[in-house]
């Protein structure tokens, strides 16, 4: 069998890896000049992975020597190149490659490429990422900025940030590791806050040398330290968010203690403060912002952005702020998927077509009409506060064994039925009434009808799911 893969992220490599160990062909088609994902667009200062470094790495190339707990994003990007070196997946990488229509006709998927070229497989396999596409703040004035003004994950490394007067909208994940890697650099850091963030404090140790050794040494020290890591961020983080209180006032209170230890000036800290529930939006985990909020330079501007102005950003007080540069740490469209990719199923049904209301996917991993067609990653996959590594693992193992029916003969072409599609989807609707997403904040994981894009159900439930498919929810062509 032939697949395309598209995509040489963390899940198209693991997908290449997986169907060429079934000796399937596969060949990954990737945009970019380079594989690497979210670790190749994103290289801003202080940039590391916020679920530890044992467990984010594929759990059959578990990795002995990190430098750190939480690792910075260059290991994890040299982990990735080293991983498709090894397992022969760079050579069947396209690169720029982008597929820009998707088309399934005569049993087959044609794939039509940005530079005009054609590629037909079996079956596609799409990893095209969650947090992929920039989001652009729409606030006015942002053209006329004299200074460098670039998105966190386009960060221009040509423009200087030793004593210059640095702004940076935006209070999530990413601004939060952005802060105190430039505080001290900075003459002058001014983070436009328009949300407070609940912030967890978690420890970054570095590995000693002695560690890495052991780990190195045994494999049996490394798989209970994978187990462990994923063990406890299923016990904690992924139940407080689906309705298990208990372990929710835990992180709260974790939080808030945080918050009161570490910030010293009440004023500060009541503007740090945030006005809904830990965990409603992607819970933050830093030791450092706090710190650095309060260094010499750092300042909190809550006003709001009037506009964007040559000399700065004026806030909605009238105060023109000066800067010399403006980082937009604003964050993702969650719910691009495969856009701007067109992709047309059976009887010339598009995707927008199909999910012109949501993003609707039969178990996150495929969509009724679109044969043979998987997604790694897809809508309302269980990311989160745990390894999105783990969930594509589980979901590409699913995957394969409906491919083998294929592979078997049992079948040409298989894919969910509608109605099973529309049986998960309305379980989930009723499921994410229970969950600490929609407790009243704004956050990426909401789409346009206010529906969490994510798993309202445990870990367990999830892994449960993957296990083996229920055929009775498939239409085998
Ligand atoms: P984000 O969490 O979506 O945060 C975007 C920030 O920009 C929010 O604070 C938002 O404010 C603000 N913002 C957006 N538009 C604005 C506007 N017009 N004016 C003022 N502020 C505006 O984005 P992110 O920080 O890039 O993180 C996205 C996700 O990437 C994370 O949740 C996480 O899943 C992942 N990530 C992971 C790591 C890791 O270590 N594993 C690191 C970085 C990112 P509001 O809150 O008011 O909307």
């Amino acid at each position: 069998m032939r697949v395309a893969v598209i995509g040489a992220g963390m899940s198209g490599i693991l997908a290449a890896i997986k169907l060429r160990e079934r000796g399937d062909e596969v060949v990954v088609h990737e945009k970019a000049a380079t594989l690497g994902g979210t670790w190749r667009d994103n290289t801003y200062p202080g940039l590391s992975c916020d679920v530890p470094s044992h467990v984010y790495a594929y759990s059959f190339e578990l990795k002995g020597d990190w430098t750190k707990r939480f690792s910075p994003g260059a290991e994890i990007q040299a982990y990735f190149e080293g991983v498709a070196r090894r397992y022969g997946v760079t050579d069947v990488i396209r690169f720029n490659s982008e597929v820009v229509r998707a088309v399934h006709e005569g049993g087959r998927w044609r794939l039509h490429t940005k530079d005009g070229r054609d590629d037909t497989a079996d079956a596609v396999i799409a990893a095209t990422g969650v947090l992929h596409v920039p989001a652009y703040p729409d606030i006015a004035g942002l053209e006329d900025f004299g200074g460098a003004c670039f998105h966190s994950a386009r960060w221009d490394h040509s423009v200087p940030l030793d004593g210059r007067r640095i702004g940076v909208i935006g209070t999530g994940s990413t601004a939060i590791q952005i802060v105190p890697a430039l505080a001290d650099r900075a003459k002058e850091l001014v983070l436009f806050q328009r949300t407070a963030q609940w912030v967890l404090p978690l420890a970054n140790p570095a590995y000693s040398e002695d560690e890495k050794a052991m780990y190195l040494r045994s494999p049996e020290a490394l798989r209970q330290s994978y187990d462990f890591w994923a063990k406890r961020f299923v016990d904690t983080f992924a139940e407080a968010v689906i309705g298990n209180e208990a372990e929710l006032a835990k992180i709260e209170a974790a939080c808030r203690a945080n918050l009161e230890d570490n910030v010293r000036d009440p004023e500060l800290r009541r503007r740090l403060t945030p006005d809904y529930r830990a965990a409603c939006k992607r819970l933050i985990m830093s030791e450092e912002f706090y710190p650095a909020m309060q260094k010499p330079g750092v300042r909190l501007v809550t006003d709001g952005i009037e506009r964007v102005e040559a000399a700065g950003v004026r806030t909605k007080d009238g105060r023109l702020h000066a800067l010399d540069m403006l980082v937009l740490a604003t964050g993702f469209d969650g719910h691009a998927f495969l856009r701007p990719m067109e992709v047309v199923g059976e009887g010339g049904r598009t995707l927008a077509e199909a999910w012109s209301h949501a993003n609707e996917a039969y178990r996150s991993v495929a969509v009724p009409g679109f044969p043979n067609f998987f997604m790694l990653v897809g809508p309302n996959s269980p990311i989160g506060n745990f390894s999105v590594i783990q969930i594509s693992e589980l979901q590409i193992a699913y995957i394969q064994q409906l491919l083998d029916l294929v592979r078997d003969g049992r079948c040409s072409a298989i894919a969910p039925t509608a109605a099973a599609s529309q049986r998960f989807n309305s379980a989930l609707r009723e499921a994410m009434k229970g969950t600490v997403w929609v407790t009243g904040c704004r956050s990426w994981y909401l789409d346009r009808n206010g529906n969490p894009a994510l798993w309202p159900w445990s870990f367990d439930r999830f892994r449960a799911e993957m296990r083996s498919p229920d055929l009775a929810d498939f239409a085998l062509l």
